[in-house]
């Protein structure tokens, strides 16, 4: 854990060379921006979701959305279509494996009433937030894990497939040819895909799949299976969802933390903000790392913000579909 002492002097080095970007998010809470003030009429239904292949993703969610369906349904919809894409190497199918050449799978899903489900660690099912959907609809847990995963997906009709195509496998052994294991800052377009999407009614929902971090190591799980850290909505206030290296997320309960700093009165991209800079507050090393938090409220108002440049996002509000640049930490 990074003392006080320690962060103050990585604040100073840090200020020596981006002083401008560091310090407009870490600024101290007293002077930190006002309260959000909504304006306008509330604007749904709307659909906001991670990265590039939100944009695909939206567009499948949108027809459930236009069809009058509910925002459970359409985030499950939109994010399957990632899932389902193996030319993706992080989410589903055609997923990076773990270092030692398995695909391992994390997902997790929550609707307006605050019902949820996940799975962590499974295999060979190449669709996990159809599986956290039914442990959601058909079981009193909200987690299944590896082999109890896998069964009951089996149990409920999913198929077993092998998700290691041959691009990823090539990639994993030239990776292997080294196996130097640096996560790196994580500015490409293709990640983990969050998904929230508010309906006709205006209740929110959210999804959230990835195969994690490229060659990790055999059983580890991240932030995107875990309520609370990789997804978190709440009907009375909004939903957000996080992408990036999971361990910050999880250590900071990252998308509890921006719901709540909504539900205390910030606006989407305050809360997102607030968020990052407590990972930079309390994490020793935080830059090595690329973060990406996404947040709506209940007006469809929306915000995002990450660490590093890169993150982007995609926003379907019926009239377009279209990327968005989040803003940023630093450089
Ligand atoms: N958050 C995911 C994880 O740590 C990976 C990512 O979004 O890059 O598993």
């Amino acid at each position: 854990m990074l003392n006080r002492r320690t962060f103050l002097s990585k604040s100073a080095l840090l200020g020596l060379f981006a002083f401008a970007p560091f310090a407009k998010s870490c600024a101290d809470p007293e002077q930190s921006a006002p309260l959000a003030t909504p304006e306008g009429p509330p604007r749904f239904p709307m659909l906001i979701t991670t990265w590039n292949h939100g944009i695909p993703a939206n567009e499948a969610a949108w027809e459930v959305i236009a069809a009058g369906g509910k925002a459970i349904d359409a985030v499950e919809q939109g994010v399957r279509v990632v899932e389902n894409d193996p030319e993706g190497h992080s989410v589903g199918l055609g997923g990076a494996p773990d270092r030692d050449g398995h695909v391992t799978l994390d997902a997790c899903i929550m609707d307006e009433t605050g019902n949820c489900g996940a799975v962590c660690f499974l295999e060979h099912i190449k669709n996990p937030i159809s599986v956290a959907r039914k442990v959601m609809d058909e079981t009193p847990h909200v987690m299944l894990a590896g082999e109890g995963a896998l069964q009951f997906a089996l149990e409920q009709g999913f198929e077993k497939e092998n998700l290691l195509t041959e691009e990823s496998e090539k990639l994993w052994k030239k990776w292997r040819e080294t196996s130097d294991y640096k996560p790196l800052i994580n500015i490409e377009n293709h990640d983990t895909i969050g998904m929230l999407a508010l309906d006709k009614e205006g209740n929110i929902s959210g999804a959230c799949t990835t195969s994690g971090l490229a060659y990790k190591m055999r059983g580890r799980v991240g932030d995107s299976p875990i309520i609370g850290a990789g997804l978190f909505c709440d009907n009375e206030v909004g939903g957000a969802v996080a992408t990036g290296m999971g361990e910050l997320v999880m250590k900071t309960l990252g998308t509890f933390l921006v719901v709540e700093l909504m539900r205390q009165g910030r606006s989407p991209q305050q809360a997102c903000e607030e968020a990052v800079d407590r990972i930079a507050k309390k994490l020793p090393n935080f830059d090595d790392f690329q973060i990406g938090f996404l947040a709506i409220n209940k007006r469809g108002e929306h915000g995002s913000y990450a660490i590093h440049k890169g993150f982007n996002y995609a926003l379907h509000d019926g009239k377009s579909n279209e990327l968005i640049d989040s803003d940023f930490l630093m450089e």
